[in-house]
């Protein structure tokens, strides 16, 4: 039998556990921001795989993921994105747990969410401050950071530290307040605006550091220390100011204060790691398959105005279905025909 992570008791019967809230995630991954479940429509932002993959849940609508795509889907990829970009899990946890996760959940919506999602009184806001259930509120955010280390690779804690989490999420909302401020955490708020369509250019998904550990939730960033000593100015595309960011990491505090980015800067934010995090390092993995390909069929390196060439027609974008842009199936067969072309197979 396998046991609950969080109890260490039960068995883990539980299926579709989600380990990022699913209320908070949804309207990012789903198509016009609705709140509905099985209408996802995301980008992979995997670390491992240099490729975009498109993901979806079955009951997108099929004119939008053809469209996005460009062709019809497969079975193959309907069942892989069913298992994968949810953020969910099967029989890690029991029911009981499940229920201990649902009603720290519930708290933090009804006292908080309303206050900071689509929330026009925070369009020019660069902070907002909570002085009252501090309690809950931090026991959200860290139960979405010590889910996410039991679940995923990415997220690593150490194991006093989750340990510690693991018996403070046990505990809910009887826990001590006090046990909850030794973790610094910082909670930054991208103001998205107040039509839903909009959070749908939001990103969900891990870096791979582990100091702090950050966690990209639709329109909430959660970075999170383990102790108060491991504290540093981390950048990370202008989410994090120099000069105040030290005022935005809780610890022991008495309100715990929110840094809220306008909607311009979220843009520029988001900007900034979809090309930073998420197509230089492929571009870097293109070149060198490029190059190894060449070497393969020709037997000696391309010469550098080819590799010029084949960049800019690669990244013509014009006419390419967006979920298609820099998929391993786009490429590949780019890099083959341009290759071809080239020797003067065709
Ligand atoms: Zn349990």
């Amino acid at each position: 039998m396998k046991k609950c992570a969080l109890c260490l008791e039960k068995e883990a019967t539980e299926t579709n556990t989600h380990y990022l809230t699913d209320s908070i995630i949804r309207r990012t991954l789903n198509e016009g921001g609705s709140k509905e479940r099985g209408k996802t429509l995301s980008f992979g932002v995997s670390n491992t795989s240099p490729f975009t993959e498109m993901s979806f849940k079955e009951n997108t609508s099929p004119e939008k993921l053809q469209e996005a795509l460009g062709r019809e889907t497969t079975e193959e990829e309907n069942e892989a994105s069913i298992a994968q970009r949810d953020y969910s899990v099967d029989e890690v946890f029991c029911s009981a747990c499940e229920k201990r996760f649902g009603k720290i959940e519930s708290a933090f919506t009804d006292k908080f969410l309303k206050k900071l999602r689509m929330n026009p009184s925070l369009e020019n806001a660069s902070e907002v401050e909570f002085e009252k259930d501090i309690k809950i509120f931090r026991l959200f955010w860290l139960m979405q950071v010590w889910r996410s280390a039991v679940c995923t690779e990415t997220v690593k804690l150490s194991s006093d530290i989750s340990e510690k989490l693991r018996s403070l999420i046990l505990l809910g909302i009887e826990v001590d307040e006090n046990e909850l401020k030794q973790f610094p955490l910082s909670i930054t708020l991208l103001y998205t605006g107040t039509d839903p369509e909009t959070h749908t250019e939001n990103l969900v998904g891990y870096t791979s550091d582990t100091n702090p550990i950050l966690i990209l939730m639709g329109e909430f960033v959660i970075q999170f220390f383990e102790n108060n000593e491991s504290v540093r100015y981390f950048d990370f595309h202008g989410l994090n100011d120099e000069m105040t960011y030290t005022q935005f990491i809780n610890y022991q505090e008495t309100a715990f204060k929110v840094r809220v980015l306008s909607d311009i800067k979220r843009k520029a934010f988001l900007i900034s790691v979809i090309d930073q995090d998420l197509v230089l390092p492929k571009f870097e993995f293109y070149m060198k398959t490029f190059i190894a390909f060449w070497v393969e069929v020709t037997g000696s390196p391309p010469p550098g105005h080819t590799v010029g060439e084949y960049t800019k027609e690669l990244t013509d974008f014009n006419n390419v279905p967006v979920g298609q842009v820099l998929s391993e199936e786009r490429v590949i067969d780019f890099t083959i025909k341009f290759i071809a072309k080239k020797i003067g197979l065709i």
